[in-house]
C-alpha cells in the first residue's frame, strides 16, 4: 500500500493524527467500498506548506478569510494556491484505543466527516457494555416498556419468518441453554456442538418426511420440530464440554418430527409410529 502524505507539515496544520495517518492512495486495489474511503477536496498550499482547509490556514497564519481566499484565487500571489486532492484510505486510528485499524473495524455513521465513527467497533462495544452496566436500572425500565418489547418481538418474528437458520439457531440456543442450566458461559452454540447451523439444516432436510419444509417448522398441529432421538432428559449433562452433552446434541441424535408426534414420544425411545404424519394434514 502506497501512502502519500499530502500535508508535508502536519504540526503546523493542526491535522488530527487520525486524519493524517490514514492517507493512502492505491486506487483500484480495494474494490470493496467498505475497505476504502475516497475523499475529495481542496487544500491550501501556502509557502510550500499544505493546510487541510482554509480554516486551518487562517488559524495557523493568523490571517483573515478574505485575505487567504483572495490570494489563493489570484494569480498574483504565486505562493498561495488551492490544490485539489483525492485520497483513498483503508485504515484509520481509533480515538479510544489509539490503534490503527481497517475501516471495516469502524461502524458507519453519516454525520461523521468520513462516514465512520471515531472509535472502533471493539471500543464502542466496551463502552456500550459499561454504559449498560452503569445504567442497569434505566436499561431494565426501557426494555420493559410495552412498545419496546413489542418492537423487539416483531423484529424476532420477522427474522424467524425469513430465515430458517436464524429460527433454528435461536431455538437451539434456548434449548441448549436449558439443558446446561445456565452453564453455557456465553459460548456460541456452533462452538459447543461442533457443527454449523448450515450443517444442521442439511442434516434435517435429509430426514424430512413428506410434507415437511421450512415453512412448517415450529410448534403446532401441522408443524414439525427438532427431536432428540434419545431424549435430552436421558443424558446426564454436567457441563458444555462433557461427552453426555456432545452425545445429546450430536447430529446423529437429532431428527425432524411432527410436533404432535414429538409430544407423544416425550422421553420414550424412538418408534416408527412417531413418524406417521398428523391426521388431516394436506399439502
Ligand atoms: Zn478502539
Amino acid at each position: 500500500m502506497l501512502t502519500i502524505e499530502i500535508f508535508n507539515s502536519p504540526d503546523s496544520t493542526n491535522l488530527s493524527i487520525a486524519w493524517f495517518d490514514c492517507f493512502a492512495v492505491d486506487e483500484g486495489l480495494f474494490l470493496n467500498y467498505k475497505d476504502m474511503k475516497i475523499q475529495k477536496g481542496k487544500c491550501l498550499e501556502i509557502d510550500g506548506i499544505f493546510y487541510q482547509s482554509i480554516k486551518c490556514a487562517m488559524r495557523e497564519l493568523g490571517q483573515g478569510y478574505k485575505r487567504v481566499v483572495e490570494r489563493a484565487a489570484s494569480d498574483e500571489w504565486s505562493d498561495y494556491r488551492f490544490v485539489p486532492f483525492r485520497v483513498a484510505y483503508t485504515e484509520k486510528r481509533c480515538t479510544k484505543c489509539g490503534e490503527m485499524k481497517l475501516l471495516r473495524e469502524f461502524s458507519e455513521q453519516d454525520v461523521c466527516r468520513d462516514g465512520f465513527k471515531t472509535e472502533c467497533k471493539e471500543c464502542g462495544k466496551k463502552y456500550d457494555k459499561k454504559w449498560k452496566q452503569d445504567n442497569a436500572e434505566h436499561v431494565k425500565k426501557y426494555r420493559n416498556l410495552p412498545e419496546v418489547k413489542e418492537r423487539e418481538n416483531e423484529t424476532r418474528r420477522e427474522r424467524r419468518k425469513s430465515s430458517p437458520a436464524y429460527k433454528i439457531n435461536r431455538n437451539m440456543s434456548r434449548s441448549i441453554w436449558g439443558s446446561l442450566k445456565g452453564k453455557k458461559n456465553g459460548a456460541h452454540c456452533e462452538d459447543l456442538v461442533g457443527y454449523t447451523v448450515e450443517e444442521l439444516i442439511v442434516h434435517l432436510e435429509s430426514l424430512f418426511t413428506e410434507g415437511m419444509s421450512w415453512d412448517n417448522y415450529g410448534k403446532g398441529k401441522y408443524k414439525w420440530s427438532l427431536d432428540h432421538i434419545i431424549a435430552k432428559s436421558k443424558f446426564n449433562i454436567t457441563s458444555n464440554t462433557c461427552q453426555e452433552f456432545l452425545d445429546c446434541w450430536a447430529l446423529d441424535n437429532l431428527q425432524p418430527l411432527w410436533h404432535v408426534r414429538n409430544r407423544e414420544k416425550g422421553n420414550k425411545p424412538m418408534h416408527p409410529k412417531y413418524l406417521i404424519k398428523p391426521e388431516g394434514l394436506v399439502y
